[in-house]
């Protein structure tokens, strides 16, 4: 650290991304990425776009928008795409946080949630979840302040009903609800069909999961046109180009390849549902993920004994060492292949 770093940003523990070793080759179950590639629709769009990379993006990303509003029954004014879903998160975090309206959201959830309120100077509330990882609907309701819900949730893989994010949308309209749906694509219930409902919902979503794009930086969120309005004067304030055209083409090819999506969203849905089958025949503990990714323990086995097991046979899985999760590991839906060795080497550690 430079001695010129200011205080209050020396003071920052910034988020922790999934590791990414290069010291072998790994079966790499760790960062919640989809095993397949982008669309070829997205590939060719991309490679196209490459020779027009002189020029600046259109600052308004009217074709996506309008693919995004049309994929919705939503129109332009109602959608912003950014650089992943974690920028369109941390707009939300400068736009509608602030001392008055302190954030609030569960204390096991998507951990780059508080970095961005301390970033942002934002003061938050975590809201403890229940023993079996259930949101506290009462208690998050109960504070004063924005919410933020990811639903599913991560890493637990639990989600909530659209009608139970309704009910806390619907009791809160005095306060913004920003709703992450980075996950929604693997068995959850949207509530963007409830943005013309409620002015005071905002969605978020990724195509780094479902879409197979988590290396183009594409998000969004969706929401009425003045919450959109406010997170645009964030953007033209930070990056009014915050999405390269590379990017920004590439998702207009996935959009136009919604097959594809819809088939690996499935086959992963397949795969999670196998996967956790054979690891609670193997005794492991498993929770109803509605996620590309499974949230497991051992009863006998500590979460990071484990993790580290994988690793020495070449598979990476995430391990957080916060308290109430410690025994557990985040292991990402991968092929059927990588599925069948992660059983395979589970039941070879579990027998140690
Ligand atoms: N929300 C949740 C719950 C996530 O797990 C992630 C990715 N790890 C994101 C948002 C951000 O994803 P991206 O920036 O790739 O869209």
């Amino acid at each position: 650290m430079s001695k010129f770093f200011t205080a209050r940003l020396a003071a920052l523990t910034p988020y922790t991304p999934g590791e990414q070793p290069r010291d072998r080759k790994y079966i790499k179950l760790n960062t919640n990425e989809s095993p397949f590639p982008p669309s070829p629709k997205a590939q060719k769009a991309a490679a196209e776009a490459a020779g027009s990379l002189q020029l600046y993006p259109d600052p308004t990303y009217l074709a996506l928008h309008t693919a995004i509003a049309d994929y919705h029954d939503l129109s332009t004014d109602e959608v912003l795409v950014t650089n992943g879903s974690d920028e369109i998160l941390n707009f939300a975090f400068m736009a509608f946080c602030d001392e008055n309206s302190p954030a609030v959201f569960p204390d096991i959830t998507y951990g780059f949630y508080s970095v961005f309120a301390t970033l942002n100077r934002v003061p938050y509330t975590e809201i403890p979840l229940r023993a079996d990882f259930s949101l506290d609907k009462s208690a998050m309701m109960a504070q004063k302040g924005t919410l933020f819900i990811a639903n599913p949730n991560a890493p637990t893989g639990l989600a909530l009903s659209a009608a139970e994010i309704e009910e806390i949308v619907a009791a809160n309209r005095d306060r913004v609800v920003v709703v992450d749906e980075a996950y929604v694509d693997f068995g959850g219930e949207s509530v963007v069909p409830l943005v013309r409902k409620y002015d005071n919902l905002l969605v978020t979503r990724t195509f780094s999961k479902s879409r197979s794009m988590a290396g183009a930086r594409l998000g969004y969120g969706v929401g009425s046109p003045s919450l959109i309005a406010d997170l645009n004067t964030v953007k033209y304030s930070t990056n009014p180009y915050n999405v390269n055209s590379m990017s920004a083409a590439a998702g207009l090819g996935v959009m136009a390849d919604e097959d594809y999506t819809q088939q690996n969203c499935a086959t992963i849905i397949k795969n999670r549902e196998s996967t956790q089958m054979a690891l609670r025949d193997l005794g492991f503990e498993v929770t109803d993920s509605r996620g590309n990714f499974m949230f497991v323990r051992h009863p006998r086995l500590a979460g990071k004994a484990i993790y580290s097991a994988l690793r020495a046979r070449g598979i990476l899985v995430r391990h957080f060492s916060k308290a109430p999760i410690a025994d557990y590991n985040r292991i990402t839906v991968g092929t059927a292949e990588e599925m069948a060795a992660l059983v395979a080497a589970l039941a070879d550690i579990i027998k140690e």
